[in-house]
């Protein structure tokens, strides 16, 4: 892309409104502007990050053996009537009526309406296990909408759903998610602790929460710091295989790690005293099994081995994909702006061209480009006439972790500097290796 020709908003000051970073760096990199409390545009940056992350969910899932699929945003409340959940959730439930006078409502999560397809059509045990699921937009009218993206009402959020007919069978498919998440957002750059939660509104005794520790955060967390060493890595997953996964999840659910809705301060003492740390973090994704809970209460039977309806076990299991945009910018940033990770980055490199209009300059940015695109990155190119300063400033605040700099200097010895964004460190190198290098790395992430 060349900024010339895109569509990159970028404010000099600070907006007012942002109390917290990553909301303020979104507005100043023209990532997203508001439109009323809580609800965003995805400006073209913006939208592109976002993207990126459902890629990558999806990809995980879909590795996990889960089933992608997509139900609509708008709803019957009748379903909800059923599962008792119409007026059980409250004012943050956005209800709506049609023009038939039917009660209708925009969707805060998803848990009757897949139970409903299930019910119309799965009738046997033999079609399990299943695990459904979507990536969909979602509205719940939050109290305090606020923190830009990561508290908004509507929102992006994966939701999966697991029917299986044995409590054994529904607790491996807890544990496959658990595994899918870590991978997940190590894969976001991210470091997301499981930890033990609390049911809620969705109910259920077996929950984690997966947080970012980030001094924003809304959650106030306590933990043994020895799960902050543990490391998911790229170990190869077998995700039919119920003891790996077990194994997974003991061992990153095992050292105590709460949130204060289930902080026990008597367990928390076990842990040695140099390693117990109070902190907040950031919710990006949670758990659950809740047994047989919507499938009672909705009819969703299978005929079992001995040919009596049995009703079947269910999770479910969300990731909060537009909050994640911005608790990666909380856990990623310096005061110059955004520092992305490789994995998510909107565009693979920047490339600076200090003196715009240079025949010489101006070639050897198009042949950059040129290379760059033809191995499958993107490159984007600030091809502005502007001076070399409020281009890097640009750069920085939008944070792409490479950045090539190519000026008439630089060319007469046949080089162009290479800079990582995230340690600062330039190299000069000539143009091709550039190239293969920035090419290295991202082959590396897979
Ligand atoms: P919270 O406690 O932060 O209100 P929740 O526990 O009600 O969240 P879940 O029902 O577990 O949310 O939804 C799954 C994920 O969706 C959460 O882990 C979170 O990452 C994301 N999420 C929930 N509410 C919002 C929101 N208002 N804005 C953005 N993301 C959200
Ligand atoms: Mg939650």
């Amino acid at each position: 892309m060349r900024l010339s020709r895109y569509f990159l908003p970028v404010l000099k000051e600070n907006p007012s409104e942002a109390q917290i970073v990553s909301h303020r760096l979104m507005l100043r990199a023209g990532m997203i502007k508001q439109s009323s409390a809580g609800i965003y545009s995805w400006l073209p940056m913006g939208f592109k990050v976002l993207r990126k992350l459902e890629n990558i969910v999806h990809e995980e899932q879909v590795r996990a053996g889960h089933i992608p699929m997509l139900m609509p945003t708008i709803q019957p409340a009748d379903l909800w009537r059923e599962s008792g959940r119409y007026d059980a959730y409250g004012d943050e439930l956005l209800r709506i009526r049609d023009r038939h006078d039917r009660d209708m409502l925009y969707g805060p999560t998803n848990e009757e309406m897949v139970t409903d397809i299930f019910r119309s059509h799965v009738g046997s045990y033999k079609d399990l296990p299943l695990t459904l699921y979507h990536i969909q937009w979602k509205f719940r009218d939050e109290r305090r909408p606020r923190f830009g993206v990561m508290r908004g009402r509507e929102f992006f959020m994966k939701d999966g759903y697991n029917f299986d007919l044995t409590k054994e069978d529904a607790l491996h498919a807890y544990n496959r998610h658990l595994v899918s998440y870590l991978r997940t957002y190590e894969r976001m750059g991210l470091q997301a602790i499981p930890m033990r939660a609390d049911g809620g509104p969705i109910g259920g005794d077996y929950t984690h929460e997966f947080l970012v520790l980030a001094e924003t955060g809304e959650s106030e967390v306590f933990y043994d710091s020895a799960v902050t060493d543990l490391n998911f890595g790229d170990r190869e997953i077998d995700y039919d295989d119920v003891a790996q996964c077990q194994a997974i999840l003991e061992e990153f659910t095992t050292k105590y790690a709460r949130t204060d809705e289930t902080h026990d301060e008597a367990k928390f003492n076990d842990v040695p005293e140099e390693r117990r740390r109070t902190a907040r973090g950031i919710e990006v994704g949670q758990i659950f099994y809740f047994g047989t809970k919507y499938s009672e209460a909705m009819g969703a039977t299978v005929q079992g081995p001995d040919g009596k309806p049995t009703p079947v076990h269910m999770g479910s299991h969300g990731i909060g994909v537009s909050r994640l945009v911005g608790a990666i910018i909380e856990a990623s940033h310096d005061d110059k702006g955004i520092i992305w990770p490789e994995g998510v980055t909107p565009y693979h490199c920047g490339i600076v061209n200090l003196k715009q209009g240079d025949d010489e300059a101006d070639a050897a940015c198009d042949a950059l480009y040129a290379s760059l695109t033809a191995l499958g990155l993107e490159p984007l190119y600030d091809d502005r006439k502007e001076r070399a300063g409020g281009k890097f400033a640009t750069m920085d605040l939008i944070g792409l972790p490479w950045r090539i700099t190519v000026g008439p200097r630089g060319l007469k010895n046949g080089v162009v500097e290479l800079t990582s964004r995230r340690t600062g460190e330039s190299e000069e190198l000539p143009p091709q290796q550039a190239v293969e290098r920035i090419a290295q790395i991202y082959a590396a992430l897979g």
